[in-house]
């Protein structure tokens, strides 16, 4: 039972996604919470183009979160919360490590199969799946380890006091191996060539609510979840009014 005067406890922040993928917005909001709110960049019109040159995931989720943070103050587009409200961009990286390939495709995940022909933009998951596959043919199993790494950044729009702008970083992996014959209809990019530990299943075979139990992408927004869960006061005594994740 609630103890008596005891009120309902909802952490609410306003959490701006910087991507347009609506399947990214899908997987952050159900693992993140439905009680907070949420905006992508398609609630943004006039968002700038990110940056992402770093040279690792964490940083190039950093830079994405920075620099939509920062135009975010200066332009302060409407349907966004204004100053004094707990308001996030919440930015993430991430792709896939062949331990073969000296940890590539990496940062280079979206466009793996570009770098080659220097096409601009982002390579079709197609011929990124295929010159994954040619460049391991040969290359026995047990070499084949890989696993997928996602870098979240968090940057208040808002800093408390108007002070420095703190970047909170969070990170996850989930490790695996190649499997060169694709398999799965589920899920997108490298999905039906990458079998996670322990399984036998490629992630495109398993539904999306058994990826989203141990990707990559869970675990870095598990930790986002607990982090934003400790920037309010604590829970009170009864279970019951604990947020429902
Ligand atoms: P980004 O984080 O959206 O920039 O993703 C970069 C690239 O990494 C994607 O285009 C995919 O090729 C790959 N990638 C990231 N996460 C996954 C995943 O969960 N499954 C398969 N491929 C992924």
């Amino acid at each position: 039972m609630r103890p008596p005067g005891a009120r309902q406890h909802r952490p609410v922040h306003t959490v701006l996604l910087a991507t347009r993928n609506r399947h990214k917005v899908g997987e952050i909001r159900a693992l993140l919470g439905a009680e907070h709110h949420y905006l992508t960049l398609a609630d943004l019109p006039g968002a700038p183009a990110l940056p992402e040159t770093g040279a690792t995931f964490a940083e190039n989720a950093r830079q994405k979160a920075l620099a939509l943070a920062a135009w975010v103050r200066a332009v302060r587009p409407p349907g966004v919360p204004g100053p004094g409200t707990p308001v996030w961009v919440l930015a993430d990286d991430s792709g896939l490590e062949v331990d073969a390939l000296g940890g590539r495709p990496g940062v280079h995940s979206a466009r793996f199969a570009a770098l080659d022909t220097g096409q601009p933009g982002n390579s079709s998951d197609a011929d990124n799946n295929a010159k994954l596959r040619r460049l391991l043919a040969g290359v026995p199993a047990a070499q084949r380890r890989a696993r997928f790494r996602c870098a979240v950044a968090l940057v208040p729009v808002w800093p408390e006091g108007g002070g420095t702008v703190a970047c909170q970083l969070f990170e996850g992996t989930c490790e695996g191996r190649i499997d060169l014959a694709p398999r799965g209809e589920h899920g997108f990019g490298y999905d039906p060539l990458f079998v996670p530990e322990g399984m036998d299943r490629t992630f495109a075979e398993l539904g999306e609510a058994e990826k989203n139990r141990l990707s990559h992408r869970a675990r870095a927004l598990a930790h986002v979840r607990d982090w934003l869960a400790g920037r309010q006061p604590p829970p009170c005594a009864d279970a019951g009014n604990r947020p429902v994740h």
